[in-house]
């Protein structure tokens, strides 16, 4: 289905089964950091930082931190010293060349030409802000950050929770109104447009399927969306 839009301001996009497959994340990214979570630990056990990390995840669950680590990766749990440890391991395997950050080739064309007409795009994604930037500083067409004006994860609230949409359009300084939501989760389309957001929500080919009878646009691709 190809869907356009009017008066939109600012593009408000998720990640994960948006501008980037669900399996980058659940095949490369979680099984890497779970692959080198004890060597990296090992190797960094003075960081300060790293001992802090394991320190919380101690006050958090009993037991030996690396198993409740290596766990919670298990459960996808969306829990601070986790995606902290991940980000700090991811980092370590982005600037030694072994992930590269997947993008999808109409997302980066997309994106592109919305950047380069002036409309400023901002990340939402429950991945940290760290990770983020690391994903799109990492990808097959380079560092892409210069794409994006802004990024949100779930320190200014739930990807779920209509409230987080508010807030970050009063940060970004837009109103709901003049920003379009791009998601694949059909719970944030429903939130972003509770409080006035456009949105499209995404089915990509493999990834999610059309949903019947819902009440918002979807799409396979960005090359089905159109800002006028
Ligand atoms: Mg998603």
């Amino acid at each position: 289905m190809k869907v356009s839009f009017n008066s939109v301001k600012a593009v408000l996009t998720d990640i994960e089964g948006t501008t980037s497959s669900i399996s980058f994340v659940k095949d490369v990214l979680f099984p890497y950091s779970k692959k080198h979570l004890k060597d990296f630990v090992q190797k960094h056990e003075g960081d300060p930082q790293v001992r802090r990390i394991l320190k919380e995840v101690e006050s958090l669950e009993a037991g030996d931190p690396l198993e409740v680590l290596l766990r919670w990766i298990d459960e996808d749990k969306k829990i601070t010293p986790l995606k902290e440890i991940q980000g700090l391991i991811w980092e370590e395997g982005y600037k030694k060349g072994e992930i590269k950050g997947h993008i999808y080739e109409d997302a980066y064309r997309k994106l592109k030409e919305w950047h380069e007409r002036g409309i400023p795009i901002y990340v939402y994604s429950s991945g940290s802000v760290k990770a983020q930037k690391l994903l799109f500083g990492h990808t097959p067409y380079g560092d892409i950050n210069y794409l994006f004006s802004g990024y949100f994860d779930t320190k200014i609230g739930s990807k779920k929770d209509p409230e987080s949409y508010r807030r970050i359009a009063k940060e970004i300084g837009f109103k709901p109104e003049e920003i379009l939501f791009l998601s694949d989760n059909v719970d944030e389309v429903k939130s972003a447009s509770e409080v006035g957001m456009k949105v499209v929500r995404f089915a990509r080919e493999g990834e999610n399927e059309y949903l019947e009878n819902f009440p918002f646009p979807q799409v396979r691709s960005f090359e089905d969306l159109e800002i006028l």
